[in-house]
């Protein structure tokens, strides 16, 4: 026999799963819905096979083209977010872009578009993982419990949001804080490249595994990551940026384990600042 919720049960229970937006003004069935046909291969938009390149499109850079066997985005919606964020030529152009920019489904259920906060001409990004709720409600990156810890560790090595560029990678909060999907992350990520490409800094600081996977290329955990210097290349930028991984703040306010080994980070950070400027 299924037992029935009460109401404050059932909301109790989606909170507890994550779900803590709502995104209509009515509920949707979704097991009264009466399965669509199938929809024909070469319209179909999140997972596909290679399409032919359309004459006149631009062509993809590098990275993009290095697609995993099985490819996670149309190339032709890969193709679109290129094309948007190559077309800026400013910070405030690209953040125009983004904000028009409705490829990604994140944005459908975010309040506000978190694009970035800080300097423009800073010499150092940081790219965390994606914005949370008081981050979705003010429209700007890292101003909740994480990013104001954030702010804490950084005012120690002399920098705050005066002198430095903080942005995520995706602009529009994931439902539950959950974390960002490879097809999320691959349709901002050309973004997120040209905004490295446009602040140019000299260094660039993932925050957390997901931010570091997706700008550094790499499968480990921030525990191996971190501590280590890497480069950051794109066909645009006109020298290598040294790149390093740090824990995510948000991380950090759960488990103190890490604060030692982030501190040392953050001094070689503030040294590696010192001896490229
Ligand atoms: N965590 C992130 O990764 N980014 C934010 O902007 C806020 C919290």
């Amino acid at each position: 026999m299924i037992e029935k919720l009460t109401t404050a049960e059932n909301l109790r229970w989606h909170l507890e799963a994550g779900v803590d937006e709502t995104i209509g003004d009515t509920p949707v069935d979704r097991f009264a819905e009466v399965p669509k046909a199938p929809v024909p291969a070469a319209s179909s938009a999140a997972v596909s096979s290679p399409t032919p390149p359309v004459p006149g499109a631009p062509k993809l850079p590098d990275r993009a083209t290095a697609r995993p066997a099985v490819p996670i985005v149309a190339d032709h919606l890969l193709r679109e977010s290129w094309a948007l964020a190559e077309a800026a030529t400013t910070v405030d152009e690209l953040h125009q872009a983004v904000a028009a920019y409705d490829g990604c489904a994140l944005k459908k259920m975010a309040t506000t578009t978190v694009f970035g906060d800080g300097n423009v001409n800073a010499k150092i990004i940081f790219v965390g993982e994606g914005p949370g709720a008081e981050e979705d409600r003010q429209g700007v990156p890292f101003v909740g419990p994480g990013g104001q810890l954030l702010y804490k560790m950084l005012g120690s090595i002399g920098l705050d949001r005066s002198n430095i560029y903080i942005s995520n990678t995706v602009f529009w909060r994931p439902p539950g804080n959950r974390t960002p999907t490879a097809a999320e992350t691959a349709l901002c990520m050309p973004f997120v490249e040209r905004l490295v490409e446009l602040i140019d800094p000299d260094i660039l600081v993932t925050l957390g595994a997901p931010a570091a996977k997706a700008m550094l290329a790499q499968t480990s955990g921030v525990g191996r990551l971190r501590g280590k210097w890497y480069t950051y290349s794109t066909p645009r930028l006109s020298r290598p940026v040294q790149a390093t991984a740090l824990f995510h703040p948000s991380y950090l306010l759960e488990s103190s384990a890490h604060k030692r080994e982030t501190w040392a980070d953050l001094l070689a950070i503030g040294d590696k600042l010192a001896d490229l400027s």
